[in-house]
């Protein structure tokens, strides 16, 4: 140790070993940034890496040498052999290349170590070619364990170092790293240059003005250049890294189509500027809007023609923007806004704004469109403090403005908004109730008035809320049938009926409603036809009832399956007849079993002739087409003897049964009609 360290201090050039240091460290700080690149990338880009590494640290390494014989003071004349010198360099470069690829190909585990050593051979071998250039007026001996030494410290060192240079994420470790390379390198040379003994020949001849620092200072520039060299491939990579990570950020925050920022982003903003009005004056309104008549263009003009609207809309929105003021597109043809304000006025001038160039006209190639839109408006802290309260509340405004044929903008108002909002939830709660068996059958009687005799009973669906209790259908049956549900529902009942119905002691019939979103969307004989089989029902015992809006909807569909169905032997009645169009175009259409006569025109039948005088016809027309007609909301005696007066064929109602869990209420009908 003490000859190494008086081998540095003693016969070195101190200055030119202060500058061997520098070149070394820089060598070292670039050799590891690309080493790390190049571990870090793949495919051909990887071989760039590798060879930048190569020929980084090679030169680096070689350069410190250089300066550092240079730095040498041997005490006698000195000359280098150029074609030795250079092999050396190239030994450097080829040997740290070969030596980095290996250790960053990932052939096994230990491939960091081994590559590292092969580095650090590498060095080893470069100093000592370099050794053999360097030609001296003395005699030569080599110290062999000095020798020996330096050569497994470099060996070991460059191992240690690539390891934990590949192995680091941290600063400390990347640091950690430099300095075992640095390590590697200098205790190479200078344990080398220990080895080396030198005996002058002739005397020593003290050279006096050796040409050595200016040498040293040209193979410093050059290691520079090299080193800045692989800086800059670096920092270009880095850039051009920086910029697809930028495009890649742009392109998850923003809508391909429009260039407007996207939900994600909208989401940040809206938490952000939440976040700065808390506590302060500031407002902060949220802007759902949803393009009207968008639909229309995309179905008649196309797609491309869609396209081209909302880039328009959404080019001239974001122009209008002013501090404080955001829009996203968040859907198909929804957008969202947000305006930060302290003055009302200004947002209401920003509303004015949107809707200008929402309305302006668009012109497509060869038509002009004028799109509008509905705009909801919720204010934080007035209508909700947080940003999904915020957005719901949002949404029930904009669902005010669009079925409003008067106000394209409606701000958020608790008592309307509220009754949507619980009617979504309860939507929602419809969903979970079939997997929760809270729905149920009840079953209500139909009997001849003429006999007294049950025909049948009506199925009627019940719904138990664990919270709010019974709910009516005339409620649930809407939201069913406007959020689909209805299909689910529907099936459930006609499954669930026929196999009750498969199971009661004697033959009457069960009569079940069907929704014409049933007709609309399932396939109603294909499901009917399943029903019976799986209940084993015999098909004549099944009466479907459907209301005439179901007809009038989509004629022809829904007469094509009622007469699939038909002719499974199942019979269809017309239920609520008298309510809706009652127009004798649909009693033509199709050959009902059954009309059932709505229960409106039972509540004043005792007191209004005219009640009377419409029973009396439709009954005849009944007669006339041969089909029986069943009168409902039968609640009083006298209305039942009053059907009974006029021929009327059955009856359903509170006076005859309610309906009930179960059919037990059967044995009761005599002494009801005899009453
Ligand atoms: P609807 O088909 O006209 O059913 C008869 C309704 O009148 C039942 O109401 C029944 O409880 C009620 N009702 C019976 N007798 C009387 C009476 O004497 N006086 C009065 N005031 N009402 C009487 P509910 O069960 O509340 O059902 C209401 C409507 O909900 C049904 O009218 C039907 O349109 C629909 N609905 C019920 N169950 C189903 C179903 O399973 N599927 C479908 N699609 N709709 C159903
Ligand atoms: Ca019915
Ligand atoms: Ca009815």
């Amino acid at each position: 140790m003490y000859s190494v360290l008086s081998c540095i201090v003693g016969q070195h050039n101190v200055w030119l070993v202060g500058l061997a240091s520098l070149v070394c460290l820089a060598g070292v700080g670039v050799t590891l940034s690309l080493l790390h690149r190049a571990a870090t990338t793949g495919g051909l880009q990887r071989y760039g890496w590798n060879f930048l590494t190569g020929v980084a640290a090679g030169a680096a390494i070689w350069c410190t040498h250089f300066i550092a014989m240079l730095a040498y003071n041997p005490g006698v004349p000195v000359t280098f052999m150029p074609v030795l010198t250079v092999v050396s360099l190239l030994v450097a470069v080829t040997g740290a290349g070969l030596g980095f690829a290996f250790a960053t190909s990932g052939l096994t585990s230990a491939a960091p170590v081994i590559g590292g050593s092969a580095v650090g051979l590498a060095v080893a071998a470069m100093h000592y070619t370099g050794m053999l250039a360097y030609r001296i007026d003395g005699i030569v001996a080599w110290d062999e364990t000095y020798l020996l030494t330096s050569i497994a410290l470099s060996i070991i060192f460059a191992g240690a170092a690539t390891r934990s240079a590949l192995r680091a994420d941290t600063m400390t470790g990347h640091l950690s790293a430099a300095a075992l390379f640095v390590v590697a390198i200098v205790s190479l040379h200078f344990t080398g240059m220990t080895a080396l003994q030198i005996t002058p020949l002739n005397g020593a001849v003290e050279v006096a003005d050796d040409p050595s620092t200016a040498m040293a200072l040209a193979v410093a520039g050059m290691a520079l250049v090299i080193i800045g060299a692989g800086i800059s491939s670096y920092l270009i990579d880095d850039r051009a890294r920086y910029d697809s990570y930028q495009r890649l950020q742009h392109m998850a925050l923003h809508d391909p189509l429009t260039g407007l920022p996207n939900r994600t982003s909208f989401t940040n903003y809206l938490e952000f500027e939440l976040d700065r009005a808390e506590g302060a004056k500031r407002k902060v309104a949220v802007l759902e809007i949803d393009l009207d008549r968008f639909k229309e263009v995309n179905d008649l003009r196309g797609h491309q023609a869609g396209d081209e609207v909302l880039k328009v809309i959404a080019d001239r929105m974001s122009n209008l923007l002013r501090e404080g003021e955001m829009v996203a597109r968040v859907g198909g043809d929804e957008f969202t806004a947000v305006k930060t304000f302290i003055d009302p006025v200004t947002l209401v001038e920003f509303l004015e704004r949107l809707q200008k160039v929402i309305f302006e006209p668009i012109e497509i190639s060869d038509f002009e469109v004028s799109i509008g839109a509905s705009i909801g408006v919720a204010i934080y802290p007035d209508d909700a403090r947080d940003r999904e309260n915020l957005l719901s509340n949002a949404d029930l405004a904009m669902y005010r403005a669009k079925a409003s044929a008067t106000e394209d903008i409606c701000f958020y108002e608790s008592s309307m908004d509220e009754r949507v909002r619980a009617r979504r939830v309860l939507a929602s709660d419809l969903r979970d109730a079939v997997k929760k068996n809270e729905l149920s059958l009840h079953y209500q009687v139909q009997t001849s008035i003429s006999t007294g005799e049950v025909i049948g009973y009506e199925a009627l669906l019940r719904w138990h809320h664990p919270v709010r209790g019974a709910v009516p259908p005339v409620e649930f049956i809407p939201i069913a049938e406007e959020t689909g549900l209805i299909l689910e529902l529907g099936e459930w009942v006609l499954k669930t009926a026929c196999a009750a119905a498969a199971k009661w002691s004697q033959p009457l019939k069960i009569a079940i409603n069907l929704s014409p979103v049933q007709f609309i969307h399932s396939d109603l004989p294909k499901l009917v036809e399943d029903a019976l089989k799986e209940s084993g029902l015999d098909a004549k015992r099944l009466e479907l009832e459907l209301t005439e809006s179901t007809i009038v909807e989509n004629k022809e569909r829904t007469l094509a399956i009622l007469q699939k169905i038909k002719e499974l032997g199942v019979s269809i009645a017309l239920d609520d007849f008298g309510t809706g169009y009652s127009s004798l175009e649909t009693l033509r259409s199709f050959p009902f079993d059954k009309i059932k006569l709505d229960r409106c025109f039972m509540q004043d039948i005792e007191v209004s002739p005219q009640s009377k005088a419409i029973i009396r016809a439709v009954l005849a027309l009944g007669k006339s087409l041969s089909i029986p007609i069943l009168a409902e909301g039968i609640e009083t005696n006298c209305q039942f003897m009053i059907l009974k007066d006029e021929g009327c064929d059955a009856a359903q109602g509170y006076y005859i049964g309610r309906p009930g869990p179960s059919i037990s209420i059967e044995t009761e009908q005599e002494d009801l009609l005899t009453a």
